[in-house]
């Protein structure tokens, strides 16, 4: 290890920063963070930095650097882009014994900037010894999708709520607590904003807790659902959200519709359980809300993934209102649903300033929807996208036309949209169903109609260009 990793306190302590350009200003601006005070030394500065100056944040002297500037500072930083000026900063700061970092220049410097992920008070600091400044800027990104956006505050709710945590727990049972407070309810209320949530379960994990360590209670630790939607299929397409909780359940019950992609994001001692619909097995939602709430009652974590959206086409409602009626905190993450998947990945938009005004999702299996609806998705300046359609397809055509549809009405399947088995077909409605039949279209599958479903973005562009035709982008073929 060449580098020790430390925080240094700077809260009002001199830091003298040598160099007004942009790279001074970063650095400044992280000093500045820390509460340091910051003397800057050039002729010139940045204006950034002359605004900083000006508001009183920082002291500027206008002025070729010279060592007696370093008498006060704790630590002293060089970043101007003459290397005699930061050789020379580093030699008198080196001779005074006060740690300098010469900004890209391991060599001469005493410690270094790691790349940082702030969630404050949380930190991570990353470096590579100065070896490879790319990698660690890419490991804290990698670091930065992993750590939700609210973490910070849920450090200082439980800094908050540390002294009053340590009177009324031995120090044994505070640990478990303060790891279920960490990962389980209260986190989850906390990162998704909802404090008075938070405090409410943080009571109750409290009781339990005393209830354990005496070992009178019955009440067992307070388990959760994440309601997940985990997108059409790519697992790139799963939400920062989604994945920050699917590395933390503990079971993950999920759908036929839910790709092994995804599944393999998912914390590798998790427990995966199947909860797949077949057709014609009637009594599986009714188990799927029982596993629900009995894995939840035993304290666990509970991931439900459904594929695209929890609550598009996904019955995510009815699993709600059952958690709700059994007092079980549920959290719900949006997903991508099958829709938008398909649309980007068809480059199909769903509506279009000449081609769409509005979109409407159906379930293409049902068969009850009034006509006067029918003729409102007969209008090609209208999108319709029919979920669940494949079953469907040659009753939802005839309907189309029976409410007025066009035979040359645009239509397109798009069929595992996402996934590395996807394929696009776009015929008009007359031959869209021989074309569904002829290429053995099978779910999952999605059927959208109307005028964006005809869309050619080279077309268009050629023909506002007066060019010829350009390729054959989306006409009637399988891409
Ligand atoms: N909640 C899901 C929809 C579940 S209904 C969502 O928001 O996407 C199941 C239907 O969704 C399937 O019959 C199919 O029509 C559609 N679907 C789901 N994933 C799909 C995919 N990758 N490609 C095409 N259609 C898909």
């Amino acid at each position: 290890m060449d580098y020790l990793p430390l925080f240094l306190r700077l809260d009002s302590r001199p830091v003298v920063v040598v160099g007004g350009g942009a790279v001074a200003l970063r650095k400044v601006s992280w000093l500045l963070k820390a509460g340091a005070q910051v003397t800057v030394i050039a002729p010139e500065v940045h204006a950034e930095l002359a605004a900083h100056s000006a508001g009183g944040a920082i002291t500027h002297v206008a002025a070729q650097f010279s060592p007696a500037q370093l008498s006060n500072a704790v630590a002293v930083v060089a970043a101007t882009d003459d290397t005699r000026t930061n050789s020379e900063v580093s030699w008198a700061a080196r001779e005074r014994r006060i740690p300098v970092n010469v900004v890209d220049d391991p060599q001469l410097s005493t410690f270094i900037f790691p790349a940082i992920i702030e969630r404050a008070p949380l930190l991570v600091a990353v470096s590579s010894a100065a070896q490879a400044p790319v990698l660690a800027r890419r490991v804290r990104e990698q670091i930065e999708a992993l750590l939700p956006a609210r973490l910070g505050a849920l450090a200082r709710f439980m800094g908050e709520r540390r002294q009053a945590v340590q009177r009324s727990l031995s120090a044994l049972a505070r640990r478990a607590f303060w790891e279920r407070v960490a990962s389980g309810p209260v986190a989850s209320h906390v990162l998704s904003g909802d404090e008075a949530a938070a405090e409410r379960a943080l009571a109750r994990e409290l009781r339990t807790s005393q209830l354990t360590a005496t070992r009178t209670g019955k009440d067992g630790p307070l388990g959760e659902v994440y309601l997940i939607g985990a997108g059409p299929g790519d697992a790139d397409l799963l939400t920062l959200r989604a994945l920050q909780l699917l590395q933390q359940a503990d079971v993950i019950l999920y759908d036929r519709l839910v790709s092994p992609q995804v599944l393999e994001r998912a914390r590798r001692d998790a427990e995966c359980i199947f909860v797949g619909k077949e057709s014609g097995e009637h009594g599986q939602q009714q188990r799927i809300h029982e596993l629900l709430v009995r894995l939840a009652r035993e304290g666990r974590r509970v991931a439900r993934l459904k594929g695209g959206d929890p609550f598009v086409f996904g019955r995510g409602g009815e699993e709600l209102e059952v958690l709700a009626a059994h007092d079980i905190p549920c959290t719900i993450v949006p997903g991508i649903t099958a829709a938008l998947g398909a649309a980007a990945r068809a480059a199909l938009p769903l509506t279009h300033r000449r081609l769409a005004e509005s979109v409407t999702f159906v379930n293409g299996h049902q068969e009850d929807s009034g006509t006067g609806d029918w003729r409102f998705f007969a209008d090609p300046r209208h999108t319709v996208v029919f979920y669940m359609a494949v079953a469907q397809l040659p009753e939802i055509v005839a309907r189309l036309r029976a409410a007025g549809a066009a035979p040359a009405h645009p239509a397109a399947i798009i069929e595992q949209a996402t996934l590395p088995h996807e394929r696009i077909l776009r015929a008009p409605l007359e031959r869209i169903t021989a074309l569904a039949a002829e290429q053995r279209v099978a779910p999952p599958a999605l059927l959208i109609v109307g005028d964006v479903a005809g869309f050619a973005p080279a077309e268009a562009l050629s023909s506002i260009a007066g060019a010829g035709a350009v390729g054959a982008v989306g006409a009637g073929a399988i891409a």
